[in-house]
């Protein structure tokens, strides 16, 4: 660990002659006006700066799925609503089968049956039972049901029989749901900014709410530029390449819970960049964009952000990722957040984890901006890191077969921001400091971004 610090100069800013000498400062000519790199946490800070939850829409139930709540969720019920059977079997008062055994079982006169669905029709007195189902409302005068399978009657579909012999007591109370004993009436049930995840859709729905007050949820516009694109399933003319990034960046924009648009490819002109920013800007909430944001001749971006918006910020201290722009543009009441990720496939999946993954989640209204998981892993080799930029490198996490309950990390293969082999093997990220380089057996904070065995 420890490279030494240094000024932001040529070198850091990525220029280098061919014959790899630095240029001199004095040399940089029109670049001397390239804004210093921002450090990534202030990148994200004033990404996120500002951005709050959608407005508050009421979607049924059935569609609430992935939504956030955008309001606490209430009982009006209490759960159960009323005393009902946890057991299919009898309800018997207990006191008449308190001396109930296998060799000298109580014998009792069933009287009917209650099943799911419908209320008692009668009262069970002392020396009777009514058979009834799980969740069937308890009758009048019973205190507790004995299950089927401690008595003489058959389990399963039959007939009601005239008599039951019980093997066993069972207690006041026993085999028995009471009112309020889930829910109270009035209870908070969920928090605003939970997620309707099943658990959570369960309550809402015994609870009896069609509806729940949710955000709505973000609109992303998925833009790709570049001459050279063309879609995959289309064969590759000369000097052509499959557009990745609009696939990518739509399924992550998915993933993240968004409304996702790919609007196709801009070619490489301001004209025909602006023409599609207009479009996305007027139904989208983000934009997200990718290539022609760095120093090239047809790069257009800021250009077009600029056009459209305030660009607040661009590049930042991270590779890949260097080149990324940010702009904001007001269209009617809307604020519509507008990301430029570099062209590189790897750059653009991690600039959207690092930048536009936590919009997503605050236009959610999601309490947590940033969510991956993080654990401690230890590396089993050298990664170097990068001068005055963070690095993100691709990791492999496993278990590590020397410390139970604990992580090892190693790369997943070439770490350049053109290699996606090594990005859809890896299944976390690590963050190197500026500056500094790891070594074999050092301990990293690693981001966890699928499943292990995924
Ligand atoms: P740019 O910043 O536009 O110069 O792009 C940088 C690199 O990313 C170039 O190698 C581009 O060909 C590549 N690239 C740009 N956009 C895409 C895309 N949508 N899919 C795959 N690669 C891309
Ligand atoms: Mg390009």
């Amino acid at each position: 660990m420890g490279r030494t610090n240094r000024p932001v100069d040529a070198k850091v800013l990525g220029l280098r002659r061919r014959d790899n000498a630095p240029y001199a400062t004095a040399m940089l000519g029109p670049m001397a006006d390239l804004p210093d790199l921002l450090p990534l946490a202030d990148a994200q800070r004033r990404v996120l700066d500002g951005v709050s939850p959608l407005p508050i829409e009421t979607v049924g139930i059935e569609e609430a799925g992935g939504r956030v709540l955008a309001e606490p969720a209430l009982s009006a019920l209490t759960l159960p609503v009323w005393t009902n059977s946890a057991m299919d079997g009898f309800a018997v008062r207990a006191a008449d089968v308190a001396s109930a055994t296998s060799a000298r079982p109580v014998t009792l006169r069933v009287l009917g049956e209650v099943p799911a669905g419908r209320a008692p029709d009668q009262a069970v007195a002392s020396g009777t039972a009514l058979r009834i189902m799980t969740g069937a409302m308890m009758p009048d005068g019973a205190d507790t049901v004995v299950p089927v399978e401690q008595t003489d009657a058959p389990v399963g579909a039959s007939e009601v029989p005239a008599m039951v012999a019980v093997y066993a007591p069972t207690s006041a109370g026993e085999n028995v749901r009471w009112p309020g004993s889930d829910v109270a009436a009035g209870a908070l049930l969920l928090d605003a900014g939970r997620s309707c995840d099943a658990a959570a859709i369960a309550l809402l729905a015994a609870t009896g709410h069609g509806s729940v007050r949710v955000h709505r949820r973000p609109r992303v516009a998925v833009i790709s530029t570049g001459d050279e694109l063309v879609p995959p399933g289309s064969p590759l003319g000369p000097a052509q390449i499959h557009d990745s990034n609009s696939y990518a960046l739509a399924a992550q924009a998915a993933e993240a819970g968004a409304e996702v648009r790919r609007l196709g490819v801009a070619g490489d002109t301001l004209a025909a960049l602006l023409e599609m920013l207009r479009g996305a800007v007027a139904w989208a909430d983000v934009v997200v964009l990718s290539g022609g944001v760095s120093l090239g001749a047809h790069d257009h971006v800021k250009a077009a952000f600029a056009e459209l918006g305030d660009l607040s910020l661009w590049r930042v201290a991270i590779k890949p990722g260097r080149p990324f722009a940010y702009a904001r543009a007001t269209v009617g009441d809307r604020t519509v957040a507008l990301f430029g990720l570099p062209g590189n496939p790897v750059s653009v999946f991690v600039t959207f984890e690092l930048f536009v993954r936590p919009v997503i989640r605050r236009l959610e209204g999601r309490p947590q901006a940033f969510d991956r998981p993080t654990r401690m892993a230890r590396l089993t080799q050298p990664m170097r890191g990068s001068s005055g930029r963070h690095t993100i490198a691709r990791i492999v996490l496993a278990d590590d077969p020397e410390r139970p309950d604990s992580l090892i990390a190693r790369s997943s293969g070439g770490q350049d921001s053109y290699m996606l082999g090594s990005l859809a093997k890896a299944n976390g990220m690590i963050f190197i400091p500026p500056d500094a380089d790891l070594a074999a057996g050092d301990e990293v904070l690693a981001w966890e971004l699928r499943a292990r065995d995924a």
